[in-house]
């Protein structure tokens, strides 16, 4: 049994490329870096299947009805959801699964696996680190950048009901800490079923 990694944090905090480099360092093998579906558009070198999987608002209502996301939300005005199928198989094989979701769906993926994921908040070191960041990324109008730090800063509220706060100032830095999270949550996901796990240990007979 692998372990769910959940990622959450501002865009433009670093979650991604510290992520991705993780599972470098890991081993492609044994982690997962879960590619979502969004209807937001493609940014200049975004690659469909690779970023994310770009669908209409059509198709993603299509795949919501027919059951295929484990959890979506609608994060600054679009629509982003998380598949099933790859991320339970990955589970299934050992691997580490990380997601890279907002707040929103974390909340509802803790609902469905309140011992089994472990949560780590990404930031920058201050606000105007971000801005930055966002910046020279030049991905950003100016309402799309306001609407972002709007955003960071309600999901900044929410720090306290994640296991880890991660915040990426030295990028190396960061990476040795997830990777280091990373692996301690194969450990924790050992408390998955704990009902059927204390009711194993109590039938065990005495020889
Ligand atoms: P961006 O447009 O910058 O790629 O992502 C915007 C926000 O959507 C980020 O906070 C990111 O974590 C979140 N996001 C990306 N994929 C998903 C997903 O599948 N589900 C949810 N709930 N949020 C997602």
């Amino acid at each position: 049994m692998g372990s769910l990694v959940i990622l959450s944090g501002p865009s433009g905090s670093g979650k991604t490329s510290i992520a991705r480099e993780v599972c470098k360092r890991i081993g492609e093998d044994k982690t997962m870096f879960s590619i979502s579906s969004t209807t937001r558009l493609p940014r200049k070198g975004e690659k469909d299947g690779i970023d994310y999987y770009f669908l209409t608002k059509e198709e993603f209502l299509e795949d919501i009805e027919k059951g295929y996301f484990l959890e979506w939300a609608e994060v600054h005005g679009n629509y982003y959801g998380t598949s099933i199928k790859p991320i339970e198989s990955a589970i299934k094989e050992g691997k580490i699964v990380f997601l890279d979701i907002d707040v929103q769906g974390f909340e509802s993926v803790r609902k469905i696996y309140p011992n089994f994921i472990t949560s780590v908040f990404v930031t920058t070191k201050n606000k105007q680190i971000l801005i930055d960041r966002l910046k020279n990324r030049g991905t950003e109008t100016e309402e799309t950048l306001r609407i972002r730090l709007i955003n960071a800063l309600n999901e900044m509220k929410k720090i306290d009901e994640y296991d880890f706060l991660l915040i990426n100032d030295i990028f190396e830095d960061s990476v040795e800490k997830l990777e280091a999270i990373a692996k301690v949550s194969l450990i924790k996901a050992d408390k998955q079923n704990l009902e059927q796990f204390i009711k194993e240990w109590n039938e065990t007979k005495s020889n």
